[in-house]
């Protein structure tokens, strides 16, 4: 039977549960049913030791003696209690129902095998209503299932589609397909090299497999197979983009870049810093339209990267952009751009909404002249009225702020051909989801601190050292320090949210009476002028404290801060947290970066906190939020819906794949048209899967 027949014709279906199968399962195909993998086993092939059943709600299996038989209490709660023992330790085993019955069938002194859901009651493990079996020598060893267990509903189940339903639609659908139903996709010798089963074992043994080690095989090879196929795809719209979109050349290296280098750059360029400029160069002269990202974690000196490449693009006589999230980041990069360009003769224009009548008219008729070299701003940028003589590199800075279409835009601003764009994050993001992410990105990593930094220390305090922590700050501020305070705002709370801030900034101004202390607030709903004002007198160091709300989140530099106390830290996901914490730890001076949280935690909150204490490193961080979250919620991932697998999990399967592309790469490298022989499986996969993949290409 083809995998294309509609459902219904599936025996066992029929029109009415072929159409809740539609509805709740999107299964409209024999081959959709195929791929609705179950999403846990119950493994009755194997024995759990009593001791070491531990999860409540969990099913599990035990062999062991049956000890003593009791009926308790009466009335409604009459019950037979009886112990299974077996030589790591008692569980206790319960029943409402047949009592009589099992009183006189179950035999103390006899072996049993035992089967059944765990709970707990008053610090001790039970089952209630176990499945009953004497141990024979036969039932040992047959009859032993490993049984799939599929997600189900309950419009499903109410027409007898629940998980055993569905499993007994599965066997007939597996009964009735053959080897030819399910062709091989991957080149033999793949399968050889990486030991995989072949698919149409896969197929059969994801849904029934015999025991966990053909399950571990078919999982392997179905993972596999699902990445294995994204990364060439992947690949393949890199290298066809590649070939077809023309860059600018850049070939010269000339004043401004020289003279920058040479008598304004005020320190030297890490060695990450050096080879990152050395990839842009080579893309720049390459060609091809550049598209690279750049991660680096807080502080690692982006913006002095992304100036340097503007120059390249200015000596070479094109104009080029910096696009930032927020106004405050925008400003901060156009002053601090200003102040390192110096006397350089390069001409520097702000813009954003905040800029308006005859100073707008002007910097965009500078534009159009190319009077301006370079113009810093926030969205204002990919407004159609912004019009360029001859852009020829764009950044985008935080590059996760921004919609697809928002950097879309950039691109139709070049000057016949589409600007080199270069996109900047300090989230950073795990290897793995990176590769997926921006499969068809060029990517560069900032994997090294300017010298000199002393690593944040970081403590996680509860509300009892709230004077501790309010001791920390006073020695800090006594020696000249700048501490922030940061608030969580979250829009659903957002009421709740304001007022926890405004108290919390209250309880600092009795704390922190001025003359002596002068606090800064800064919050979302501030008319933008006023918290332009308030950060002002923070980073010209007139104030010692910011109180704030994780608008401070994004790029802000005050290397003069010290201690970021984080409040309500458990409400912050992991990458927020490190973010704010890149706030301090700019100067050369010891920092502090302190969490404070309720006595009380959930267990992914505890993790959160304790994983900030113990490392400073953004890439462990995020492989532990990606582990915690699942790669949909990462932050920058929210506009890719695709990653959607059927059984790959990023977060789990970084090793296959990495081996997935790089095996994907090798064979492109070979054969980039998939032409050869031993690769037509390939192609025939890529081809019958085409259309629903063609999302992909709109990722980056
Ligand atoms: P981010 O990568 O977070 O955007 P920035 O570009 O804001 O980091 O740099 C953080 C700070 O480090 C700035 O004050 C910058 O001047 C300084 N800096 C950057 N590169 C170096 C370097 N190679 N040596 C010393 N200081 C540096
Ligand atoms: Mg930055």
């Amino acid at each position: 039977m083809p995998l294309d027949t509609a459902i219904e014709y599936l025996k066992g279906v029929g029109p009415q549960r072929a159409e809740v199968l539609k509805k709740e399962l999107g299964v409209f195909t024999l081959g959709d049913l195929l791929f609705h993998f179950p999403f846990r086993y119950i493994d009755r092939t194997r024995f759990h030791r009593i001791g070491e059943a531990r999860t409540e709600g969990e099913q599990y299996q035990f062999k062991g003696i049956l000890r003593r038989i009791e009926v308790l209490g009466e009335g409604r709660v009459k019950r037979l209690v009886a112990t299974l023992r077996d030589d790591s330790g008692v569980l206790e085993l319960i029943w409402f129902q047949a009592i009589q019955w099992l009183e006189r069938s179950l035999v103390v002194g006899k072996e049993y095998v035992v089967f059944g859901r765990l709970s707990e009651f008053n610090g001790r493990f039970n089952i209630s209503h176990p499945e009953m079996e004497e141990v024979s020598p036969d039932n040992l060893q047959s009859a032993r299932t490993f049984d799939p267990v599929y997600p189900s509903t309950d419009k499903l189940t109410q027409k007898g589609l629940d998980a055993k339903g569905l499993r007994k639609l599965l066997r007939t659908l597996l009964d009735g397909l053959t080897a030819a139903d399910l062709p091989e996709t991957l080149p033999d010798a793949l399968l050889a090299g990486y030991r995989m089963v072949s698919r149409w074992e896969a197929l059969q043994k994801i849904h029934f497999p015999e025991n966990q080690s053909e399950l571990d095989a078919a999982t392997r090879r179905l993972k596999f197979e699902e990445l294995f196929f994204l990364q060439l795809r992947l690949l393949q719209i890199r290298r066809r983009r590649k070939d077809a979109s023309k860059g600018f050349v850049f070939e010269k290296i000339g004043d401004f870049f020289n003279g920058f280098f040479r008598e304004k750059l005020p320190f030297e360029l890490t060695g990450a810093q050096k080879r990152v400029l050395k990839e842009i160069r080579a893309d720049l002269a390459a060609g091809q339209q550049m598209n690279r990202l750049i991660q680096g974690d807080v502080g690692s000196g982006k913006t002095v990267v992304a100036l340097m490449a503007m120059l390249m693009a200015l000596d070479n006589g094109y104009q080029a952009c910096l696009m930032a999230p927020t106004e405050i980041l925008a400003q901060q990069h156009f002053a601090g751009i200003s102040e390192l360009l110096g006397e350089l003769g390069v001409r520097v224009g702000f813009l954003s909404g905040g800029v308006k009548g005859k100073k707008r008219e002007a910097i965009l008729e500078q534009l159009v002249t190319g009077e301006l070299h370079i113009v810093i701003g926030t969205h204002a940028l990919i407004e159609d009225w912004v019009v360029f003589r001859r852009l020829g590199l764009a950044i985008i800075d935080e590059q996760h702020r921004f919609g697809v279409e928002q950097r879309a835009a950039l691109w139709k601003k070049g000057a016949g051909l589409p600007p080199h764009v270069l996109v900047m994050t300090a989230t950073p993001i795990p290897r793995t989801l990176a590769m997926t992410l921006y499969g068809d990105l060029d990517v560069s990593v900032i994997d090294e601190l300017p010298p000199g930094r002393k690593p944040i220390t970081t403590l996680h305090k509860t509300e009892h050292h709230r004077l501790r922590v309010q001791g920390i700050m006073r020695e800090e501020i006594a020696k000249g320090r700048q501490v922030y305070v940061v608030y969580p705002m979250i829009e659903e709370t957002e009421k709740a949210d304001m007022l926890n801030l405004m108290t919390g900034f209250e309880a600092l101004s009795r704390d922190f009476p001025i003359p002596e202390y002068q606090i800064s607030i800064v919050h979302g709903k501030m008319k933008a002028a006023d918290k332009d004002f308030e950060m002002q007198r923070f980073v010209k160091g007139e104030t010692q404290i910011m109180v704030a709300t994780t608008v401070i989140e994004v790029g802000v530099n005050v290397p003069n801060a010290s201690v970021m106390i984080i409040e309500n830290a458990e409400r912050f996901g992991l990458s927020q947290l490190h973010q704010l914490r890149g706030r301090v730890g700019r100067g050369a001076e010891q920092s502090f970066c302190i969490l404070l949280s309720s006595f009380k935690l959930s267990a992914d909150g505890r993790e959160r906190l304790q994983t900030m204490v113990q490392t400073n490193d953004g890439f462990v961080i995020a492989e532990v939020d990606l582990r915690l979250r699942g790669p949909g919620n990462m932050e920058g991932t929210q506009q890719s819906g695709m990653l959607r697998f059927h059984i790959a999990d990023l977060g789990r399967d970084g090793q296959i794949l990495a081996a997935a592309r790089e095996i994907a790469a090798k064979i492109l490298e070979a054969d980039p048209g998939l032409a050869a022989p031993e690769h037509l499986r390939l192609r025939t996969h890529l081809e019958a899967t085409g259309k629903e993949a063609r999302v992909w290409s709109r990722i980056s």
